[in-house]
């Protein structure tokens, strides 16, 4: 008998939800789909080998090496930003795909390392390099969840999960209010500007009215007396 295909939950669950976008999506849940729908297991990087392992086995399909194009496995880092440096332009804030970075506009921003899932998407938007990426040094930043290496606790995993999870809801609900308020404002500014457009129009059919009354009352001319 054929083997049930598993559901996406499965196979998300199998992923490191770094939520780096590595695989070529935008986060874990969406690779997971993909490979629901015949993507290959071999393209998150953070994962590695052991990750293609247990897709492999829960896909019913052989192990294949990580394919290189989208990256190397490599040993997870976390982000730190250098303090003196950084300008608070607040661009690395929407790149976090788990809200790990604290900061507002003008004010030094700082990575909360325990929350930092090493997905290095917020090193290409900081204007001024000032955030790089480090080794995990566990006796002088503890992780109260368990950070070891990439051999990362299912805790953990699915606190990413569900901080990425609320970030993408709410960035969907922004987008969607600030949609339409745009309509809203859009749809004021035509009707205002049919309506003086309208007004427009009705004061050149008074002037046109007006001007043929005056050339139809008009006295006529006498005639030349030369
Ligand atoms: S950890 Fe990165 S590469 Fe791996 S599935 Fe998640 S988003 Fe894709
Ligand atoms: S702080 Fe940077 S590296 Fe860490 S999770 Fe956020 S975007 Fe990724």
């Amino acid at each position: 008998m054929q083997k049930a295909a598993p559901s996406i939950e499965a196979i998300n669950k199998e992923l490191p939800q770094t939520q780096c976008q590595k695989c070529g999506f935008n986060g874990c849940k969406p690779y997971a789909e993909a490979i629901l729908n015949g993507e290959p297991i071999n393209q998150c990087p953070p994962g590695g080998d052991q990750v293609i392992k247990e897709l492999a086995n829960l896909m019913g399909q052989k192990p294949i090496p990580l394919n290189q194009a989208h990256g190397v496995f490599e040993t997870r880092k976390v982000a730190v930003v250098r303090e003196e440096e950084c300008i608070g332009c607040t661009k690395c804030l929407p790149a976090c795909p788990v809200d790990a970075i604290l900061g507002s506009a003008k004010r030094m921003h700082v990575v909360i390392t325990s929350e930092c899932s090493g997905c290095e998407l917020c090193v290409d938007p900081c204007p001024v390099d000032c955030i790089e990426m480090k080794l995990i040094n566990q006796e002088e930043q503890p992780n109260e969840l368990g950070i070891t290496g990439n051999n990362v606790d299912q805790n953990l995993r699915d606190h990413w999960a569900s901080r990425h999870n609320k970030k993408t809801t709410r960035t969907a609900r922004l987008a969607k209010s600030l949609f339409s308020q745009k309509s809203e404002h859009l749809k004021h500014t035509k009707k205002f500007s049919r309506e003086k457009a309208r007004a427009e129009i009705q004061k050149a059919i008074v002037r046109a009215r007006e001007r043929k009354e005056f050339l139809k009352f008009r006295a006529p001319r006498e005639p030349d007396e030369s």
